[in-house]
């Protein structure tokens, strides 16, 4: 029996403003209607080939609806660097919340650091940790770019995510390879049209913003 997975923040002082509340995974209850869906939905899973498919399918969900453990330690900006630090290509995997299908694509990560850093690989973790549960991708590129400039307090931060969404391209529309861009940016990189123009440019480099 899966239980919900405790955040676990390495400061307490740091609280995540914005809440996912959501109870705990109930993998039981969860295959016994997966089982009465898929029965519904005409599937033969009484076949020795797909008997163990709701319990495989409800694992699956409920390890993509799971964020994963998150240590968002920070660090003395000692040296006082103080140019853009851009972390991209950042692998994305979410679920819509409108379908439950994937969204997959890649996030660029930037801030002008301020008194505080970030370990770089704690970047793909925060995207991950923003990332595993049923989203919105406008939600999530706010998530991460608010949680960073309140973890960090930079003097500008910025996040952009390029994503292909399943529930546009294999249903629906059948829009296959359109690309859903976003971008939420904050303090300098947002007023100051010198460092916008920089951030946006690399990661335009990269197949961000046009
Ligand atoms: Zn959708």
């Amino acid at each position: 029996m899966a239980e919900a997975v405790a955040v676990q923040i390495d400061q307490a002082r740091w609280r995540p403003r914005i809440t996912h509340d959501r109870s705990p995974v109930d993998l039981v209850a969860a295959e016994k209607a997966a089982t009465e869906m898929l029965a519904a939905l005409g599937l033969p899973i009484d076949s020795e080939d797909m008997f163990e498919t709701p319990l495989r399918l409800v694992q699956a969900y409920a390890e993509m609806l799971t964020p994963p453990e998150f240590d968002s330690t920070t660090f003395t900006n000692s040296a006082g660097y103080d140019e853009l630090v851009l972390v991209s290509d950042i692998p994305v995997h979410s679920l819509c919340e409108h379908h439950l299908l994937p969204f997959t694509g890649v996030a660029h990560v930037g801030y002008l650091p301020g008194s505080r850093i970030l370990g770089l690989s704690k970047f793909a973790r925060t995207v991950e940790f923003f990332a595993r549960r049923a989203q919105t991708q406008e939600r999530l590129t706010m998530e991460i770019a608010e949680h960073l400039a309140e973890r960090l307090e930079p003097r500008g931060v910025g996040v952009v995510i390029e994503a292909e969404h399943t529930c546009m391209s294999l249903r629906g529309a059948r829009a296959a390879g359109a690309r859903t861009v976003t971008a939420s940016l904050q303090g300098r990189l947002r007023d100051d049209p010198k460092t916008r123009a920089e951030f946006l440019s690399l990661t335009r480099d990269r197949g961000g913003v046009r």
